[in-house]
């Protein structure tokens, strides 16, 4: 990258979904755009590279019919019913105090739920293929589609449109944002960013999309709002140590109003010796759960494991070091085909008996966590691997809702788990045009988020909904933005 200024109509930052959606768009709508994006190109498209994508649609058109609703279940702690009540207004009449307020805003969810076929669609126009894929899941609750060969599929299709229209849109790789430029009455002007030797440029524009994901690739900001225990979590893939938060924090340093839990991330679990992408360990239904002393601490099955699994990682997460094992016998071969559910390429810890795996993992007490499981196990019931079969423990603290069978048979297996960070929560407040709304929920003029930068979880991720979500925003803060050239 050159120095000097650079002048474009619309700027995105982040080459993923969100900003090449974002990039495209804008430059459908007439605008010359200028992408930025941190990584060399043969890396480009942090998380949306390594994601498999699936989308919580029930068809190309529609959404699944639970989105709406488990969006607004994960919305936050104990909203206040007096302050939200307004919510149910039409946007325009919604109280400026709610506009700013940080919570998972039904204005952004409908317009997710409503462009989202419309979106799926127009990516499809790149050549894209979505289909009901195959996933890694064995029980579920919901409807899902995927692109034929993944977000790859999703960057490539983009970034060779972008690059077909080359006088339309300049990418510039190994080029980082750093921070806005606001005019004297705090409109976006542009940003600054560096490149190759920490050289800087400025690029001009009368708008700027911020879509350079979370800050999970950013140790100094996890530890500031997840805590210690962030220590002991990793990006799920490469992708993710891209994502240093400079978008969040650059737009919260031009007033922007948090949204989005910062305190938390989309939890997975995954081997920890395996340097896979998405090396997840999700075959723990099946079995039990237990820590470095041996304790089993979480219900292991309560419900299907697609809606379940981000609860039981962040326990997880909250044992000592982070860290915990998943047992099982050979019952788990009862599973039809239960190899789908782990990623991981490192073989698990296997033993003819019990002991000799409790000395294998060097956990102490796992002898006594078995029989007073097998003990708490039905006698009756007809075990259902792929439904939930209410197969629960009695008496037993904290039990097993269902699969409950005693563990006797061997080989018996083991897999460590660690809780790897997907994408963190905390990001900035966007209305239903992807603009970036300050605290006192107006618009910060020409500053638009999308994807991971702009916060819309709390507590349980409702899954398959962040690429969606990046493509939805994207394209539309693209569109928004393209109306505000020179
Ligand atoms: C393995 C895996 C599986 C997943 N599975 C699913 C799934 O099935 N369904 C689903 O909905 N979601 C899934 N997710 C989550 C989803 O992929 C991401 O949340 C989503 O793709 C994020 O898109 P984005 O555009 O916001 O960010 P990203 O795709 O991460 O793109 C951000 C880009 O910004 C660049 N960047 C960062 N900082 C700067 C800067 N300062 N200047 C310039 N560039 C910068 C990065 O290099 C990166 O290219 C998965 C994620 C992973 C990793």
């Amino acid at each position: 990258m050159s120095s000097g200024a650079l002048e474009f109509d619309v700027v995105t930052v982040g080459c993923g979904i969100a900003g090449l959606s974002a990039a495209v768009s804008a430059q459908q709508a007439g605008a010359r755009v200028g992408l930025l994006e941190r990584a060399p190109k043969e890396e480009r498209g942090g998380n949306t590279r390594y994601t498999e994508s699936f989308w919580r649609m029930k068809s190309r058109d529609e959404v699944a019919d639970d989105l709406e609703q488990q969006l607004a279940a994960n919305a936050g702690g104990y909203l206040d019913p007096e302050i939200i009540r307004d919510a149910d207004l039409p946007y325009s009449e919604w109280p400026q105090l709610l506009k700013g307020l940080g919570f998972t805003d039904p204005e952004v969810i409908a317009t997710l739920a409503e462009n989202a076929g419309p979106t799926l669609n127009w990516l499809s126009g790149f050549g894209v293929t979505f289909d009901f894929l195959a996933n890694y899941f064995i029980t579920e609750s919901t409807s899902r589609m995927a692109p034929a060969g993944g977000g790859l599929a999703l960057i490539e299709a983009l970034a060779a449109h972008a690059e077909s229209v080359p006088d339309d849109i300049q990418m510039f790789y190994r080029t980082t944002a750093q921070a806005l430029i606001l005019d004297a009455e705090g409109a976006v002007a542009g940003l600054r960013a560096v490149g190759a030797d920490n050289r800087g440029t400025e690029f001009r524009a009368p708008s700027v999309v911020l879509a350079s994901g979370g800050f999970q690739g950013n140790p100094e900001m996890l530890s500031k709002y997840l805590g210690p225990a962030s220590q002991y979590i990793r990006p799920v893939a490469r992708g993710g140590y891209y994502n240093r938060g400079e978008g969040i924090r650059m737009a919260l340093e031009a007033g922007a109003a948090p949204c989005g839990d910062f305190g938390s991330f989309h939890a997975q679990p995954v081997d920890p010796r395996s340097g896979r992408h998405e090396p997840v360990v999700l075959n723990f239904p099946y079995g039990i759960l237990v820590n470095n002393a041996g304790r089993r601490f979480t219900d292991e099955a309560p419900a299907t494991v697609d809606a379940s699994y981000e609860a039981i990682t962040r326990d997880i997460m909250a044992q000592p070091k982070g860290i915990a094992y998943v047992l099982c016998d050979a019952g788990l071969d009862d599973v039809p085909n239960w190899q789908k559910s782990v990623r991981t390429d490192e073989a698990p810890m296997e033993a003819g008996d019990l002991d000799s795996l409790a000395a294998v993992l060097g956990v102490d007490g796992l002898m006594d966590t078995v029989h007073a499981y097998n003990a708490a196990c039905p006698a009756n019931g007809e075990f259902k691997a792929l439904e939930l079969d209410g197969l629960a423990t009695h008496g037993l603290d904290p039990a097993k809702s269902n699969w409950a069978r005693p563990l006797t048979r061997p080989p018996f297996r083991a897999w460590p788990v660690i809780a790897a960070n997907c994408f963190t929560f905390g990001g900035v407040k966007i209305d239903g045009r992807a603009r970036v709304v300050n605290l006192d929920g107006e618009a910060i003029p020409g500053l638009y988020a999308a994807g991971e930068t702009a916060g819309l979880y709390y507590r349980t991720y409702t899954g398959s909904t962040s690429v969606m979500r990046g493509a939805v925003f994207g394209r539309i803060a693209g569109q928004d933005a393209a109306g505000l050239k020179r």
